[in-house]
């Protein structure tokens, strides 16, 4: 039966208020500001732009190391200095290289992880600062409501369709059944972060994929409170080598925070070979290091979290534009990975967006040719300049760390061109190798399970990350062929989404003797790993509820 559905029309729908969303929104009301007291025509309004965000509030579902290179932000927001939430500038940088045991720090810290005159932040604090000067421009911001899928127009978008809101778990309406809106837009934004549901679709039906396709990284985090003299308030080191073999491409990083507050976190590519291997148990081991645990024991763990890292840069990004949207931020591809820093290109993109759409409403032409306009303002700023440098860098490293350091060099010296360009890549899943073992299940008795002081299980951490779901929904967490994984997967791969989902939600299970797979959808963190890293391509993420999912308070 065909849903009735309400129609809302704005100029412009931002779909996701992460830093990339919300800076486009704000700019794009500082034009507006401009154009109606300068009387220009046509009369626009910042009430005419419309943002999503599916988590509970602003910001709770934004996670990030993170380091804050303030320079797209002063671009931005003029003086941010005086009201911006930054916890603490940088104070003391530092590179080591571990061993299972030892750490030897690196005799000068490498020029891409030089960090003095950035700021060590809470992403949460820092997008919910930004939220607030959005509101204040009276643009809508809507909370708890995810872009479920594209309205299709002309040779691009013409808006999105929200989540219906009320529907059981079997896909029947309940009392409090609300339909989802039909939002349509003169430009709609796609700021979803990485591997966001709707660009996805969209970059997939319109042919948009870079040259190489994108690549991932996962990204675990924790916050802890360490015992006073523990840790130094600026402080930040990273790290290379044990837990991660030198097959794989993987740090860590510690950063201090104001109050005895420790930011601790490993990412790892996911491009891994072995299809057992367990990123948040990793995560868990880099802890016991005794340089790690020498600054977290007596402490005590506040908050977790998990997010993905697109890693394919200049090369994998989409075409950025179509009749009627934009891509921006990390769904763009514009983090520059071999920095780790994503959140300063993605205020730059979405200003640029801003700019972009702004002179396209000026026009009455939201055209791909004139949206077009926006590739052409990415090519001629900074953010081309520095992704351009290290476009090759993530490429490098498909074989291991010592031949990607080798690659980095002559990248370096060669202003980012390395031994061939362009270094081509395949998509992670891609690169596990076949177990080629029997039909009967990973036993799962032996996995970690932490001691409960410095190391948690998975559903410890799920705790931690105040994740809250809904859970008679219909599963967000779609299998479109379930019978692969018990007859395939079983033999082939030993089903790694028991192993690479770091909240515990995928779970091999026998029913009256038959394996089956069971999904405790519930304790997603939406950090999309397995949409990306799934052998099969059989998993897909799309929004739960509006209002579900984590809160990453501080993080
Ligand atoms: Fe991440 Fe998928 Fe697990 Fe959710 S179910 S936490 S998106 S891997």
């Amino acid at each position: 039966m065909a849903i009735e559905r309400e129609k809302l029309e704005a100029d412009v729908l931002i779909i996701g208020a992460g830093p990339a969303g919300l800076s486009c929104a704000l700019h794009l009301a500082n034009l507006i500001e401009r154009h109606t007291k300068q009387n220009k025509s046509p009369a626009l309004s910042a009430e005419n732009i419309y943002v999503l965000e599916k988590g509970r509030e602003i910001g709770s579902h934004q996670l990030s190391g993170a380091i804050l290179d303030p320079s797209a932000l002063g671009e931005l927001v003029p003086g941010f200095e005086e009201s911006a939430p930054l916890d603490t500038p940088v104070t003391v940088d530092a590179a080591y290289y571990f061993t299972e045991t030892g750490a030897r720090k690196l005799p000068f810290t490498p020029p891409p992880l030089r960090n003095h005159g950035n700021y060590v932040v809470s992403l949460n604090k820092l997008v919910k600062w930004l939220g607030g000067l959005v509101e204040k421009k009276g643009i809508n911001l809507f909370t708890q409501f995810a872009g479920r899928e594209p309205i299709y127009a002309r040779d691009g978008i013409g808006g999105v369709i929200t989540e219906d809101k009320g529907v059981d778990k079997n896909g029947r309406p309940k009392d409090n059944f609300t339909p989802g809106y039909e939002l349509r837009a003169k430009v709609t934004v796609l700021a979803e972060g990485p591997r966001g549901s709707v660009a996805k679709e969209l970059i997939g039906r319109l042919k948009l994929e870079g040259l190489n396709p994108q690549v991932y990284g996962i990204g675990i985090k924790e916050l802890w409170e360490v015992q006073p003299g523990r840790s130094q308030t600026g402080y930040v080191a990273h790290t290379l080598g044990w837990p991660f073999g030198s097959h794989m491409y993987g740090g860590g990083w510690i950063y201090g925070l104001r109050d005895n507050r420790v930011s601790i976190g490993t990412v790892v590519g996911l491009e891994y070979k072995n299809p057992l291997f367990d990123p948040h148990e990793a995560f868990q081991r880099f802890k016991t290091h005794p340089f790690v645990k020498r600054i977290l024991e007596g402490g005590k763990l506040v908050r977790y979290g998990a997010k993905t890292v697109p890693y394919g840069g200049w090369y994998s990004m989409p075409r950025p534009y179509f009749d009627g949207g934009l891509i921006i931020g990390d769904s763009a591809s514009l983090l520059n990975s071999q920095r780790l820093k994503g959140i300063h290109t993605a205020i730059k993109s979405g200003m640029l967006a801003a700019e972009t759409i702004y002179e396209a409403l000026c026009a009455s032409d939201t055209s791909a040719a004139k949206l077009a306009v926006y590739q052409q303002k990415i090519e001629q700023s900074w953010v081309k300049k520095e992704l351009w440098a290290v476009r090759n860098f993530h490429q490098g490293f498909r074989h291991g760390l010592w031949r990607g350091l080798l690659y980095a060099g002559f990248q370096s010296v060669t202003g980012g061109r390395g031994l061939v360009d362009p270094l081509r890549t395949q998509p992670g899943y891609k690169d596990y190798r076949k177990l080629n073992r029997g039909q009967e299940l990973v036993d799962q008795s032996g996995r970690f399970k932490g001691d409960g002081k410095l190391t948690f299980d998975r559903l410890t951490d799920v705790y931690h990350s105040g994740t809250r779901h809904d859970e008679d929904q219909p599963c967000h967490l779609r299998v479109i062929e379930p019978s692969i994984c018990i007859e395939r997967c079983i033999r082939e791969y030993g089903n790694p989404c028991q192993y690479f989902c770091p909240a515990a939600v995928y779970e091999m299970a026998t029913e009256n003797g038959v394996p089956k797979l069971k999904i405790n959808a519930a304790n997603c963190v939406h950090c999309k790993t397995c949409d990306i890293a799934d052998p099969y391509q059989v998993i897909q993420w799309v929004p739960p509820e509006g209002g579900g999912g984590p809160n990453y308070e501080g993080m």
